[in-house]
């Protein structure tokens, strides 16, 4: 993995509409991103791949979907009003803020060498008001995490669902904190998406759920296709814990950022180490910021903390009776905490490849050949993303744009198809170029219909991984791919 790697997968974001950079015409929102078609498409299906396996493919789990506006007191029983904070100083001369922790010298800017103010705490939640005063009385937070909206309702769900321990609660959302250093494209940015499970067990069994879930969720980033070299644990020291962990693992993936991207004052510009104005401290900070193995996911043994306060904020009673000892207790909290846009990054990087091919002009089934017509590099770029998450399946591609018999018979192949598997139809380049746009967007199946199509009504069928080609029966061809996305 490398910077020029992390530059390609970028600019392929881009070209390609996976990823924007939000408010683009107006200079960008520095750190702000916005997911273009294929982005969505990526996006909702690494949730609803973590929503099958978590929530509709296991017994103990409901969904839940909390308000991202919530009551103040929650914030001050979870401990973020006191504890959610970085120290930070400001530049009395150029105005910037900095992370106290990130500074070598503590006193002196690391940009313009001016004067730095004492390191004060700076609260990471973003503060909103309700209702039409913007007083003390309105003042609430956008959250800066999910978990809470699923501490609140425990008792909603002892009362509806009527549970036995263990069971969890899993929910996907947006949370948001004014982080002081966010950067590296999307990998932490100040509104994102989480993806949280909130499982409530005996206290004696903790230990041996926790590790239950580090594996768990560390097979389900393989299974999805992270190679196994791009993906470690790491279990946090003692000193590292958040207030409320007795133990925590992090799931961390090999992230190809040689540089930081993050220099708010280029708005959020891709790479700051191609940007020609850029300053040498400038270039010197980006360099110095490599990320790197960081974390994707975090598994906390949380134990009682959570329960407790709220009850103690909230004056209810939050325990839950054990009908086995007739005996009320405190459940421990193992709370596996995964970032949506930090996934994606992770899968984009992981399948990023590119190949050496043979070129050939007409169809060939030896192993590493492609149809070139119309390509003139023999370099393939291809997004090998796991069938699940892929965000197209199937592209239907007509040989000949100007035989309009071919094309009807192709636009009426790619109708059918739409009902069953997200496909497209494309016929504005050659199909060399074609085959090499579904590749770069990791289209796992491209069906070309070509004159003989006409006459034996069989179309080829290209997979995106092998470039190997079948030539399937129009009526076959729905059963054919079926089989080949479901198995
Ligand atoms: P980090 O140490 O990287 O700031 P964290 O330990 O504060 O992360 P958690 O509070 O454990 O993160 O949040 C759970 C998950 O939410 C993280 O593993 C990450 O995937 C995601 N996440 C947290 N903060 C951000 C952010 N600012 N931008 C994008 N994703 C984030």
């Amino acid at each position: 993995m490398n910077e020029n790697l992390m530059n390609k997968i970028l600019s392929l974001c881009k070209r390609r509409g996976f990823i924007f950079q939000s408010s683009e015409i107006y200079g960008g929102l520095s750190n702000t991103w916005d997911y273009g078609p294929f982005g969505v498409e990526l996006k909702n299906n690494v949730k609803n791949a973590w929503w099958k396996a978590n929530v509709y493919e296991r017994d103990d789990i409901f969904g839940m979907d909390a308000a991202i506006l919530m009551h103040p007191k929650v914030w001050q029983a979870s401990g973020h009003i006191d504890n959610f904070y970085d120290l930070k100083s400001d530049c009395k001369s150029c105005k910037k803020r900095f992370k106290a922790a990130d500074l070598k010298d503590p006193k002196r800017c690391p940009e313009c060498k001016g004067e730095l103010t004492e390191a004060r705490p700076f609260n990471l939640m973003f503060k909103t008001h309700q209702g039409p005063v913007e007083d003390e009385a309105g003042l609430i937070y956008l959250r800066p995490e999910t978990a809470q909206g699923m501490f609140v309702n425990f008792l909603n769900i002892l009362d509806s669902k009527h549970p036995k321990l263990p069971f969890g609660l899993a929910q996907i959302g947006k949370a948001f904190r004014n982080e002081v250093t966010p950067g590296n494209f999307t990998f932490r940015t100040r509104e994102f998406e989480q993806m949280e499970i909130e499982y409530f067990v005996k206290p004696g069994e903790a230990d041996k759920k926790l590790e239950e879930w580090i594996d768990y969720r560390f097979n389900w980033y393989l299974n999805l296709g992270i190679k196994k070299e791009n993906l470690r644990k790491r279990p946090h020291t003692k000193d590292e814990l958040a207030h409320y962990a007795r133990a925590c693992t992090d799931i961390e993936y090999n992230f190809p950022f040689g540089t930081s991207t993050s220099l708010e004052c280029h708005g959020g510009s891709f790479d700051v180490a191609q940007d020609a104005s850029a300053k040498d401290a400038e270039l010197a900070e980006a360099r110095s910021r490599t990320i790197g193995w960081s974390e994707l996911e975090g598994i906390a043994n949380r134990a009682d903390f959570d329960l407790k306060q709220h009850a103690l904020v909230s004056g209810k009673d939050l325990q839950y009776f054990d009908d086995a000892t007739k005996e009320k207790l405190y459940p421990y909290i193992i709370e596996p905490s995964g970032g949506v846009d930090r996934s994606v990054l992770a899968f984009l990087a992981d399948a990023y490849s590119e190949e050496k091919v043979n070129p050939v002009r007409n169809r060939s089934n030896k192993p590493g050949s492609d149809i070139s017509n119309g390509v003139k590099d023999d370099i393939r770029v291809v997004l090998k993303l796991h069938k699940d998450l892929t965000p197209i399946k199937v592209a239907v591609l007509p040989l000949l744009k100007n035989r309009p018999e071919i094309v009807e018979l192709a636009k009426k192949i790619a109708r059918d198809l739409k009902k069953c598997f997200i496909t497209v139809y494309d016929d504005t380049a050659s199909i060399g170029k074609l085959y090499r746009r579904q590749d770069e967007v990791g289209t796992l199946y491209c069906v070309t219909v070509d004159v003989q199509s006409l006459e034996d009504k069989q179309v080829t069928v290209r997979d995106r991984d092998t470039m190997l080609q079948d030539r399937v029966g129009i009526d076959n061809l729905k059963k054919y791919l079926w089989e080949k996305l479901n198995n």
